[in-house]
């Protein structure tokens, strides 16, 4: 089974945000001289010569408190060996072997993933000749790159893409809805997998042709037929670790990326919290389709309307500008509402799948168009005169041909996306709107 995530491990400091930004090339880590400092966005994606694979940097989960500190970094890099297909180890060249190096390297030795071990702030000649210290980690040559500068990164990513395990062809039916429950510890995951599932074994059938490993879970009863993916209530929980948010994310990865809609579950007694947001945003980086569960409900004993009304306001205000997509209240425990969770997942499934005529695409779209076209600019008319649906997408994609495409701006990209979902059912999936020329 392909297994697109690459660790980056490392005690502080070494550049692994550094290294982070430069492969998913983008700004969103702050990468400061401070030890401790680099606490935003975590997780990217990395093309390189036509194949995707994600990105972890590790060092975004460290809670820095001083004696936990080296345990934590310890308790990461077990981790992150449980749940990515390949690991960066990076030290740190202008800094020589540290203990913590050492012992970061003994866990790598002992799991049977493929390392690279990454030499980085080689920023010159002489650098590259202090790496070779490096070698007695027993981790092999170690790879000489600078982060900061770029060089050596292209044949990083080479390396990479060799090293990583490619897909083992895991058989399963196309078609078939395939569901991710994910959320933040203790927010009823495992209960409401129970709840589907209970103890009786014969509702989970094993897949033919599959590893005992295998994610997905084969799920066929009560008129319901789809594939639960990474189970985690299934799967072994890691009683060391099962509590970190360190851990779930990495869980939540797996799954997220491998599922076509993911059922976010939010404890009622907490409401939305950053942990939440995390995932959802691990959920839009991957264009998956979303259910939102808000578990617990029996908990809650003011269940008015008004009630209602102001938790559902809260989350969209929360995930917007993404705000199409149903929030179901339940309770895994009393089991209230817990179909409507599989029946909602399957709706918006279809969603996903929609397929929209071109003729009734443009009967609708061109007039509202026309009503409200793009606003010009300097003294241009921008004029959108034909749409269509781009066929063999993974989620629905719509290109409206226009003369001067450039000048269409994200308002008026959203404002077409707003009528689209106004006028079919597109709840809970996220769609692209491409302007092009025509
Ligand atoms: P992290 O704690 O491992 O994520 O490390 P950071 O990415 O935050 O980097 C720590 C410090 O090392 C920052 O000041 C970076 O600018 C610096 N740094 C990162 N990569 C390089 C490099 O290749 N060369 C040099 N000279 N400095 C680097
Ligand atoms: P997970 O970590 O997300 O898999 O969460 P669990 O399913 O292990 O649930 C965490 C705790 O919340 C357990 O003690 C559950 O019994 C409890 N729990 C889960 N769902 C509900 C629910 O709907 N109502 C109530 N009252 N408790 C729940």
């Amino acid at each position: 089974m392909a297994n697109n995530l690459v660790a980056i491990v490392g005690r502080p400091n070494v550049g692994k945000s550094t290294l982070f930004n430069r492969l998913t090339k983008s700004r969103q880590a702050i990468v400061s001289d401070e030890a401790g400092t680099t606490r935003d966005r975590q997780y990217g994606k990395c093309e390189w010569n036509g194949r995707e694979f994600s990105v972890v940097d590790t060092g975004g989960w460290v809670v820095n408190s001083d004696d936990i500190f080296e345990e934590e970094i310890r308790k990461q890099v077990i981790i992150a060996t449980e749940e990515a297909g390949l690991v960066l180890f990076l030290v740190d060249v202008t800094n020589g072997v540290t203990d913590l190096d050492v012992d970061v390297a003994k866990i790598l030795r002992r799991s049977k993933l493929p390392v690279i071990l990454v030499a980085n702030k080689a920023d010159n000649n002489v650098h590259q000749y202090y790496a070779a210290e490096f070698y007695s980690l027993g981790l092999g040559e170690p790879y000489c790159v600078s982060a900061a500068t770029g060089s050596g990164t292209g044949d990083l990513l080479d390396i990479v893409l060799d090293k990583l395990p490619t897909d083992g062809g895991e058989l399963i039916e196309d078609g078939i809805p395939r569901f991710a429950i994910v959320g933040r510890p203790n927010a009823g995951k495992s209960s409401l997998i129970n709840a589907f599932i209970g103890e009786e074994r014969n509702i989970v059938t094993e897949i033919a042709g599959t590893t005992r490993d295998s994610i997905y879970t084969r799920y066929d009863k009560f008129g319901f037929d789809f594939y639960l993916v990474d189970t985690a209530g299934i799967r072994r929980k890691n009683k060391v670790t099962e509590d970190l948010e360190f851990y779930s994310v990495m869980r939540s990865i797996r799954a997220i990326e491998n599922s076509d809609v993911c059922v976010l579950m939010i404890d009622a007694t907490r409401g939305i919290e950053a942990q939440d947001m995390n995932i959802f945003q691990l959920i839009q980086k991957n264009n998956k389709s979303l259910v939102v569960v808000v578990n617990k409900w029996d908990l809650v004993e003011d269940k008015t309307q008004k009630v209602i009304d102001t938790f559902e306001a809260a989350i969209r205000k929360r995930m917007a500008p993404f705000v199409d997509f149903p929030i179901i209240f339940a309770s895994a425990l009393t089991k209230q509402r817990i179909f409507r969770v599989l029946e909602t997942a399957k709706e918006v499934y279809l969603n996903r799948k929609a397929k929209i005529g071109t003729s009734k695409l443009n009967e609708v779209m061109l007039p509202l168009i026309e009503a409200y076209p793009p606003p010009s600019i300097k003294g241009k008319y921008i004029k959108i005169k034909y749409c269509t649906q781009l066929p063999n997408t993974q989620i629905p994609s719509f290109v409206f041909y226009a003369n001067l495409p450039q000048y269409v701006k994200e308002p008026y990209r959203r404002f077409l996306e707003n009528k689209m979902r106004e006028n079919w059912t597109l709840t809970g999936t996220p769609v692209n709107i491409f302007i092009r020329q025509k």
